[in-house]
């Protein structure tokens, strides 16, 4: 298979689990790996997996791992004729994807336009109403008049939610519940957007109360795009997603099709090249579901989608973005079975979710038919305290949802990672819960049980009840 490839070595320009992920794919596609380190990550797992390291600078990822100039140089040196962005740092930025491909290398994403396009919020949502996608009610395109801004926000009815057109990872959301609110975040959210993002472009849709999250996995090679199937991701954190499904439980075949349909829509309407997810909120009561996003990269919890699918979607974006056409059509892709992953993060969830940096010791992985578990650790390694604090991800497959959340139960009573508190304890007890196991959740539910479970969350990663 990579004999067909035109390329031979690739630039790993991120770090962490999607680091070892992308080497993994990259190794099996039979390329060689040269992998961007700051001066923190010289020690890391991806370090140690790769053919060559380059120190692309200080540990602060604004002159590492957001450094284009030393990302270019660093492949240049080390012979690649590809980067991988990863998910964060660059991998949503046209600048960056630009240079890569004036640099003469294939960008392992969409082109810059399509990330213009698609990678701006405000944008995108536009691109999905021309795709005749339904979106949340809200202001077409990014406000640039506070007055129509608020006669519109009155219109949609509060709560009304802020969105920064740059926005990610959960950051850049306000929500206004009054035109008084509306008047003082509005601003403000732009402003912060400006010194967060670079771009002070906000936008605003319609709060819906009681949703969940489902988005879908597609892949395309700019003739055609194909889907994957659904995950859900209700389980969140401040908008962010701690716990994901694969296939969602919460919709029936019907609102399945016509969510991939959709998705595959709007991917085709843009060409779409790579691996992406077009996101989704899914009202239980009106059935109705909205466009919300589109990520124009590999996501955090793509595993669920390859567990239930059988394919590696990282060694299918790094062909299709090498010029392989995508050998697969819609028809041939099925899916069985049911995955759930779980975000292990060095953060202490009995201490509001302390992070917390520390050095690894006694880690002892749990292993089975249907584990998997995608990482960055070794016993001894010194967790830098720069990034983001994602360890690593618990992947379990079973024929069933019941079935995967007792694999999960039972996998992380084997996990163990010493010398440091993480996440792991939250999900033992939401696997225990019985909201949970009926599904009966949606994008707030977990704040609130937080709250009332704070004393169920232990240090040790095991629950006391
Ligand atoms: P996913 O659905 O893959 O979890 P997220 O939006 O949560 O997608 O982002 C994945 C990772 O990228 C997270 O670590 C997040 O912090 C980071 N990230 C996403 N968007 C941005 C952004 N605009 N700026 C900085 N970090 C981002
Ligand atoms: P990000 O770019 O940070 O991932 P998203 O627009 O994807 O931002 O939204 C992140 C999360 O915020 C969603 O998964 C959902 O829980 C919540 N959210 C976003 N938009 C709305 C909305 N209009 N109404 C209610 N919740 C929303
Ligand atoms: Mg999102």
């Amino acid at each position: 298979m990579a004999g067909t490839l035109p390329i031979k070595t690739i630039l790993i320009a991120n770090r962490g689990e999607i680091a070892c992920r992308v080497n993994r794919a990259a190794k099996e596609l039979g390329l060689k790996v040269v992998q961007a380190v700051s001066e923190a990550d010289t020690d890391s797992l991806a370090a140690r997996l790769a053919d060559e390291v380059k120190v692309i600078g200080p540990p602060q990822a604004a002159k590492s791992y957001l450094n284009t100039e030393a990302l270019l140089a660093a492949a240049k040196e080390g012979g690649a004729d590809a980067v991988h962005p990863g998910y964060g740092f660059l991998s949503e930025n046209a600048g960056f994807a630009d240079a890569v491909e004036d640099a003469g290398l294939v960008f392992v994403g969409p082109s810059g336009d399509t990330i213009r396009l698609m990678g701006d919020k405000a944008a995108a949502r536009e691109q999905a109403q021309k795709a005749g996608v339904p979106t949340v009610p809200g202001s077409d395109g990014v406000i640039t008049d506070m007055d129509e801004a608020e006669r519109l926000a009155a219109e949609v009815g509060y709560p009304v939610m802020i969105k920064a057109s740059a926005g990610g990872g959960g950051r850049g959301i306000r929500v206004a519940g009054s035109a008084e609110e509306f008047r003082k975040l509005a601003p403000q959210a732009s402003n912060e957007a400006k010194s967060a993002f670079g771009d002070g472009g906000i936008y605003i849709e319609k709060v819906i109360e009681r949703a969940r999250h489902i988005e879908v996995q597609v892949l395309g090679d700019d003739a055609e795009v194909v889907h994957f199937f659904d995950r859900e991701c209700s389980l969140q954190r401040r908008r962010q997603k701690v716990w994901e499904e694969a296939p969602s439980a919460a919709v029936d075949e019907d609102v399945r099709e016509r969510l991939c349909r959709a998705a595959v829509e709007l991917a085709k309407s843009v060409r779409y090249r790579g691996a992406g997810t077009v996101e989704f909120l899914f009202d239980d009561e009106t059935g109705e579901f909205y466009f919300i996003e589109m990520n124009t990269r590999i996501q955090v919890e793509h595993p669920v989608t390859e567990m239930i699918c059988g394919t590696d979607l990282v060694a299918g974006m790094i062909r299709v973005c090498a010029g392989a056409p995508l050998g697969i059509t819609q028809e041939e892709i099925a899916r069985e079975g049911h995955a759930i992953e779980v975000r292990l993060n060095a953060e202490d969830p009995a201490n509001g979710f302390m992070p917390f940096p520390g050095v690894m010791s006694g880690l002892k992985l749990p292993e089975g038919e249907g584990i998997r578990f995608d990482h960055m650790l070794y016993d001894g390694y010194a967790i830098p305290p720069f990034y983001d604090s994602l360890l690593g991800k618990l992947i379990v497959w079973a024929p069933d949802r019941a079935q995967a959340i007792a694999k999960l139960k039972q996998a992380l009573t084997t996990l163990e990672i010493g010398g440091l508190p993480t996440t792991a304890p939250l999900f033992t007890a939401l696997a225990d819960s019985a909201d949970v196991q009926a599904n009966d959740v949606h994008t707030r539910w977990l704040e609130p049980w937080l709250e009332t479970n704070a004393d169920t969350l232990t240090k040790q990663g095991e629950t006391t009840t």
